[in-house]
């Protein structure tokens, strides 16, 4: 029996999850159809996309932007239609020919069409985690009430989902972990470009640097909060409401060869975990094809030449920044919302050379400290509460700049 068609969009094609996920897509042309292409950067690439995946819509943010897409389009004889805004990202993740939404936007801009994709009851894709890291209650609340497919694409609670009991994985609201027989959750980390560098150079830190990660090949922004290890407190708050995990279930460990790429703990001792080349077209694949396997095209893991597996634990000194993710996620209410705008404010400005490598956890610290504890009580005052961050961030940016 052939596989059904399922028909996607793809939200933040041009980035790096957006180009795997076409890549898989492009092996499998009677199984996906695309609906939706969507891009804010690189829109020669959406382009090009466009033209090899033919989209009813390609979705750009800004009027401009739109007007030249359409042209050049239209030049090429394409019959995708150009839509622009936030209001169109939304459309295209509800709109009721989509099976399957990819999230894969960075940072708290992913949250809304993410959200929408949730409440209109898709098969949703999660690569962005900022949107569990500011409004997770908010989000697996709009899971459970549509009924939406939730599959963790972010490596780490990929592996998790595989290794959970199933009945655990699809319903992790049910009951909570322990009554599901599992123990704790394994989260790994490849302790990023940093791990062994002398601490006392942090400060000399470039840009170039910090984007370099060891084992995958990653968006700007995501490198640079696994060079700080912020990434790492964004997952360990992804996966507290990913598989309703209390804080003190989650541990994390540092494994420099990103093979294991996390394990799961039952009550009896046993440990399971799932391991393969750090490549994220297989959890892109596992997500799309759930729950048969395909080939997306990865090459087979081969341990002789990996040779070892080493596990230590995180050095809190040296990556401040994983120790503010849980103290935030201890804190509650709007504190991850918080620290995650103020987190975004400063890798762009580290990015951007105003800003130095350790002055990503100083910000974080100071704005969590200074609106940390502002309330969560729906998606209006989580939104506030990002904004507020923001401002506070910026602020904290221009006392930095102009010394007074
Ligand atoms: P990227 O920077 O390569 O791509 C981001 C995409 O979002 C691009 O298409 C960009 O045009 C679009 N975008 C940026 N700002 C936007 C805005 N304001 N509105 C609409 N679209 C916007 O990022 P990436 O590495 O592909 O990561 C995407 C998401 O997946 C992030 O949340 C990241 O944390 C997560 N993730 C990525 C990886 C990885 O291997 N790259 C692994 C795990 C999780
Ligand atoms: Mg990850």
């Amino acid at each position: 029996m052939s596989a059904a068609l399922r028909t996607l969009t793809v939200l933040g094609s041009t980035g790096s999850i957006g180009v795997s996920t076409l890549d898989v897509v492009a092996r499998y042309p009677e199984r996906y159809r695309i609906h939706a292409l969507t891009g804010a950067t690189q829109l020669d690439r959406l382009f090009e996309q466009a033209q090899t995946f033919r989209p009813r819509y390609a979705v750009v943010l800004d009027e401009r932007s739109a007007e030249q897409l359409a042209a050049r389009l239209r030049a090429a004889g394409s019959d995708t239609e150009v839509l622009c805004g936030e209001a169109a990202l939304e459309q295209v993740s509800i709109a009721p020919e989509v099976c399957t939404v990819m999230a894969a936007i960075v940072g708290a801009a992913g949250m809304k069409p993410t959200l929408a994709a949730a409440r209109a009851g898709k098969r949703v894709l999660l690569a962005n985690k900022e949107t569990l890291v500011l409004a997770g209650r908010l989000f697996m609340d709009e899971v459970k009430a549509s009924g939406a497919e939730l599959l963790p694409i972010d490596s780490e609670h990929n592996a998790i989902f595989q290794v959970l009991p199933r009945a655990h994985r699809e319903h992790p609201y049910a009951q909570g972990l322990r009554e599901s027989g599992v123990r704790r959750i394994l989260l790994t980390a490849s302790g990023g470009p940093f791990r062994t560098r002398a601490i006392e150079t942090f400060a000399r830190i470039t840009p170039e640097e910090a984007v370099k990660h060891p084992n995958w090949s990653m968006g700007r922004k995501i490198s640079v909060d696994s060079a700080s290890m912020m990434n790492k407190g964004l997952e360990v708050i992804e996966a507290r409401w990913l598989f309703n995990a209390q804080p003190e279930e989650i541990s994390v460990l540092v494994h420099p060869q990103s093979i294991v790429h996390s394990m799961v703990e039952y009550a009896d001792g046993s440990v399971l975990a799932q391991m393969g080349s750090p490549d994220m077209r297989t959890p892109i694949a596992y997500g799309m094809a759930y729950p048969e396997r395909i080939d997306p095209g990865v090459k087979s893991l081969d341990l002789f030449s990996v040779g070892r597996l080493d596990f230590e634990a995180p050095d809190l000194a040296r990556f401040p920044c994983l120790r503010l993710a849980f103290e935030a996620l201890a804190a509650g209410g709007a504190a991850t919302a918080v620290l995650n705008a103020a987190n975004e404010v400063a890798v762009a400005a580290f990015l951007d050379n105003r800003l130095s490598f350790p002055g990503i956890a100083a910000l974080g610290e100071a704005v969590l400290a200074q609106v940390g504890g502002l309330p969560a009580d729906d998606l209006d005052a989580l939104l506030h509460a990002d904004a507020v961050a923001r401002e506070a961030a910026t602020a904290w940016l221009s006392r930095q700049e102009r010394p007074c």
